[in-house]
């Protein structure tokens, strides 16, 4: 039996024709199939049809990199281990939209399984998912098994998947809070709680793209092995962990932290933090519990950078390394720099004008 997925779903669509014609010897993916409909292309089901479908060369591929066949995916995809994870896959998409972290149909969740993995589909509330409704994917994003068709933000799971083999789930979402932060493009600073200094570390932010795209993927994918935790700029978060629950604390830690921070930041304030060298203590204390932590290696006068309270006042200062949207870094400027910077500019201008007036 030859496998059909959406990739060659895609190619065949490239092809211009408007019919496809299959046998039993060729397993559609749901993902194919919606691929196919949705551009229009009649799906046929012709018992005398060719067992290999015209426009399949990743198909065999696709079941040779794995070495599976459909019927060793559908066998997989309903084993007691597959099981067990769709369960958990689904609990969790019931906390997300307990705590209001995912909004309509956002948001997905994924976990290997072997060399494979199972996601979430696209378009369903992850509050009331069914382990029927979950899909199997391989390496590459195509469909292998599961009736509905897989998330669209696959790819940026792969990115993370594909450069840090601990990472045995991912959990994207839209918390309200953590998403402020990477709406405003700030990540948060660092040296006011202990939680998320030991069970998260940096929340770096990866600039703006759009979901789902390969660029998404090749902003999020640099950052993931240091960064278990990070902000979608104009868009959300993303987390991976050793399991699905883990995944969704490091999602609830950043939230958490990301809502104290902007309720803090209205109080009258004392401006208190943890010291650099308190932060080493914790620092330590994370490396025992073998919570590897991107800022190893620095000395205690680097760890907290400015004043966090200089970065969650109304006019932040970003003080901490952060990858940064394209474009003029000024964010490391002070206000006093940037009207100097301003005035600079206007002054010049203004020079200008006048030796063309004269
Ligand atoms: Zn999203």
């Amino acid at each position: 039996m030859n496998l059909f997925s959406l990739k060659d779903a895609e190619a065949f669509v490239a092809t211009g024709k408007k019919e496809f014609r299959h046998s039993r010897e060729t397993l559609l993916t749901p993902g194919a199939r919606d691929c196919l409909t949705e551009a229009g292309i009649k799906v046929v089901f012709d018992a005398s049809a060719a067992p290999a479908p015209a426009a399949s060369p990743s198909a065999p591929a696709a079941t040779k990199a794995g070495g599976g066949s459909p019927g060793e995916f559908e066998r997989l995809f309903n084993s007691p281990e597959a099981r067990s994870l769709k369960e958990q896959i689904c609990d969790i998409g019931r906390r997300l939209w307990m705590r209001e972290y995912t909004d309509g149909n956002g948001g997905n969740i994924s976990c290997r399984l072997g060399n494979y993995f199972i996601c979430t589909p696209t378009g369903v509330s992850k509050g009331f998912l069914k382990p029927e409704m979950l899909c199997l994917v391989d390496m590459a994003g195509n469909q292998l098994a599961g009736t509905w068709k897989r998330t669209s933000e696959i790819n940026t799971h792969m990115a993370i998947y594909s450069v840090v083999p601990e990472a045995k789930a991912v959990v994207h979402a839209h918390p309200v809070h953590a998403t402020a932060y990477a709406i405003a493009g700030l990540e948060p600073p660092p040296c006011l709680i202990p939680e998320i200094e030991v069970f998260v570390g940096r929340v770096p932010v990866a600039p703006y793209r759009t979901p789902g795209s390969a660029e998404m993927a090749e902003v999020i994918s640099p950052l993931a092995p240091k960064h278990q935790s990070i902000m979608m700029g104009n868009h959300g978060l993303i987390c991976w962990g050793t399991s699905v629950e883990d995944a969704y604390f490091k999602m609830e830690i950043t939230d958490a932290y990301c809502r104290t921070l902007v309720v803090a930041s209205h109080l009258p304030s004392n401006r208190t933090s943890i010291p650099g060298d308190k932060l080493q203590e914790l620092l330590d204390l994370k490396k025992k519990l073998g919570l590897p932590d991107s800022r190893e290696g620095l000395k205690p006068e680097q760890l907290c950078g400015c004043d966090p309270w200089e970065m969650i006042s109304d006019r932040p200062k970003a003080c901490a390394t952060t990858a940064q949207p394209a474009g003029p870094d000024t964010s490391k400027l002070t206000n006093a720099e940037l009207e100097g910077l301003v005035q600079a500019v206007t002054n010049q201008i203004l020079e200008t004008l006048q030796k063309q007036k004269s």
